[in-house]
């Protein structure tokens, strides 16, 4: 493997990817952020329409739901100095019968490592939805099992459920996880970004 390049040249070489062009319905737009100075990265699914056309990654109501739980105002969620945003596929993949399609895994094996050795200070990742949870947690079985896991708020790695409005009723079965999992989160977050 090549070394990794510093950041900028590691964006840009990011921002010029077309390895899995013919899988995108709308072309490649690969939407990410990070900085050598950031000491959280956030781990989702895939950009969706919305994200794509606006090219902001969580730019709708899910965005506005999972700021919420970590307590982050817009302007720290989006400073990459402090909180990288790292899809399991950075470009929107299109949407199925199902929702939105699976992202191609040729992306996350082919940047993730580098762009997490391009964020050496980075101290906590949170694994937004079992796609993520399955790809870096040592062992998973379903995202309940591995919020769960991660109750404690405390360890390099945090799983919480999908923001999305599909998860309204698990929210209600699991009322432990926005009235105790995520208060002591919050106070973590705001400690490592300085707020
Ligand atoms: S999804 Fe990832 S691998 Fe595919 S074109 Fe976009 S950046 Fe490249």
């Amino acid at each position: 493997m090549s070394p990794t390049p510093a950041w900028p040249s590691l964006a840009a070489e990011i921002r010029r990817c077309r390895l899995c062009a013919h899988h995108l319905p709308l072309g490649p737009r690969p939407i990410f952020a990070g900085s050598p100075t950031a000491r959280i990265v956030i781990i989702g699914q895939a950009p969706g329409r919305r994200a794509h056309l606006a090219e902001i990654p969580f730019a709708d109501a899910s965005g506005d739901r999972l700021r919420q739980w970590l307590g982050l105002e817009r302007a720290a969620f989006y400073d990459a100095c402090r909180i990288a945003i790292m899809p399991m596929g950075f470009c929107y993949p299109g949407t199925g019968a199902g929702g939105d399609k699976l992202p191609n895994p040729i992306c996350a094996t082919t940047w993730h490592a580098r762009m997490q050795a391009a964020m050496p200070r980075l101290e906590l990742t949170l694994l937004v939805g079992g796609l993520a949870q399955r790809a870096y947690l040592a062992s998973f079985d379903n995202v309940t099992d591995a919020v769960m896991a991660s109750r404690n708020g405390e360890g390099a790695r945090i799983a919480l459920p999908h923001p999305s409005w599909h998860n309204n009723a698990w929210l209600k079965m699991h009322s432990w996880f926005e009235g105790e999992m995520l208060p002591p989160l919050r106070r973590r977050i705001a400690h490592l970004i300085g707020d």
